[in-house]
């Protein structure tokens, strides 16, 4: 239960892994303020739209959220909206023109901003738009609530200096800013030393990390010294850009342990002539090639990547192109998007804009065809050894009882436990032998527990293991030494 005095507060979070983090900030924010996070079913004293603007109906869907919230207003003044993310960067006061019952607008250069704002609305009894055009402080620097124990996300660079046609990230978070390396591993070392042993670690375009200080090494360079953080299990990073992909990158992933061996990588199309209109400074040939030599150093890395299909001008044969790039590249996992126009884009008034049937039954085939890909990916998994970082909600099903996590490569695996065995926690690591696969998933069905290995993380880079028949004994257990 909450005081009477206490102000509670809710995050509505759209948009990308960036996004996601930002929430984790405002959170940390607002309870660095003195509000509580809102307990389920209870109605929040404020709350915060973090919105995205990458889609087209990503207007109506805020208007539309907020249009909902007006009958809560009416009847209790007393509740404050705040709006912020690049659809506040981008629309900013016109947000309160087309809402005036909202209370805040905030950018993406200042969230740190937002408890005042607040505060002065509610003390001027007036709304207050705060849009900054450029960062003042990086982010990292505000209080943090994390959404896991286990899993981090940890920003290494915010926006952007490329010009991709489709994409309105670089006018809303400006260009790119990165962190001093020492400030980043900080970050990790102190996550790490509170139970975190995962981390993503995350940029518009992450393996540009370091051109703002002018050393072109320095993303690999990271990736080695954060393979020597201690008790650190796993370390992902998205999103690189396939132009900026270097082998020194490549050299890292395979040589660090705990970089795991998965790659995101966007494709947005596999048409050289398509990927010229998206000003995507790479071709086919050399994304193939990234992809190649990434199998080469790391035979067991998982491939994922995002495709927009039906950007204008695309023909038949540029999507054939399409097509061949996601037979060749095998992945493991694409996120597929139907190209809509984004209002403030270039892309947006390009000549041949594609019919919405047309992009439709593209989508379709290449779905059809993604699908296909991966589920021949994932069944080639079958009868391996995979170990599973448990998640969060790590129940999957109350009808089989399975739990779920994910494997190094990144693969979704729902596995069950022999009956008797210990139910593992969120965070804990789990061995279990691949027996079936599907587009989307592993499953693993032991049917003893012998063939299940449990290790919870006990800080440093000590593991305890806990399988059943070990639970009493409470043996410890060192990891496996690292290269
Ligand atoms: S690389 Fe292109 S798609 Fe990615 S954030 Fe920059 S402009 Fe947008």
């Amino acid at each position: 239960m909450t005081s009477t005095l206490t102000r509670t507060y809710e995050v509505r979070t759209h948009g990308c892994a960036m996004n996601v983090h930002d929430s984790e900030r405002l959170s940390g924010l607002l309870e660095g303020a003195g509000f509580l996070a809102v307990e389920d079913g209870e109605d929040a004293d404020v709350i915060v739209f973090n919105t995205c603007a990458v889609r087209e109906n990503a207007d109506n869907k805020l208007y539309g959220n907020l249009g909902q919230l007006l009958p809560r207003k009416q009847a209790n003044p007393n509740l404050q909206i705040a709006v912020g993310g690049c659809l506040a960067q981008k629309d900013k006061a016109n947000i309160i023109k087309k809402a005036p019952w909202v209370d805040v607008v905030f950018g993406t250069h200042n969230i740190g901003s937002l408890p005042a704002l607040l505060e002065r609305a509610r003390h001027n009894a007036e709304a207050q738009v705060e849009i900054l055009e450029s960062l003042e402080t990086f982010p990292s620097d505000l209080p943090t609530k994390r959404d896991s124990a286990y899993s981090a996300l940890v920003s290494i660079s915010v926006g952007c200096n490329n010009s991709c046609t489709f994409c309105i990230v670089p006018s809303l978070r400006g260009k790119e800013r990165d962190r001093r390396p020492g400030e980043i591993l900080a970050e990790i070392e102190a996550l790490v030393a509170d139970g975190v042993i995962e981390v993503m670690l995350l940029g518009q375009n992450v393996n540009t990390y370091g051109v703002e200080f002018g050393d072109k090494g320095a993303f690999a360079k990271l990736l080695r010294a954060v393979g020597q953080i201690k008790g650190l299990e796993r370390v992902r990073f998205t999103s690189p850009h396939p132009a900026a992909f270097t082998d020194d990158v490549i050299e890292a992933m395979a040589e660090t342990a705990n970089v795991m061996p998965q790659l995101h990588m966007p494709l947005q199309s596999g048409s050289d002539k398509v990927l010229k209109d998206m000003r995507r400074s790479y071709r086919s040939e050399k994304y193939l090639g990234i992809i190649e030599r990434v199998r080469k150093a790391i035979p067991d890395a998982a491939l994922s990547t995002d495709i927009i299909v039906g950007f204008p001008g695309e023909t038949e044969e540029d999507f054939q192109a399409t097509m061949n790039v996601v037979s060749s590249a095998r992945f493991a996992i694409c996120y597929i998007y139907q190209y809509s126009k984004r209002p403030g884009t270039p892309a947006a008034t390009l000549p041949d804009q594609i019919s919405k049937e047309v992009v439709q039954e593209r989508f379709e085939r290449l779905i059809a065809l993604t699908n296909e890909v991966a589920w021949n990916e994932n069944k080639l998994q079958i009868g391996k050894s995979v170990e599973v970082l448990v998640a969060n909600d790590g129940r999957k099903d109350d009808a089989t009882g399975r739990l779920t996590g994910r494997a190094k490569d990144s693969r979704l695996v729902h596995f069950s436990l022999p009956a008797g065995m210990k139910r593992p926690r969120p965070g804990d690591l789990v061995t279990v032998t691949v027996t079936d696969a599907g587009p989307y998933h592993l499953l693993a069905d032991p049917d003893s527990a012998d063939e299940v290995i449990v290790r919870r993380t006990i800080g440093g880079d000590a593991f305890e293991r806990v399988n059943e028949e070990t639970e009493t004994k409470r043996k410890s257990l060192s990891l496996t030494p690292r290269k």
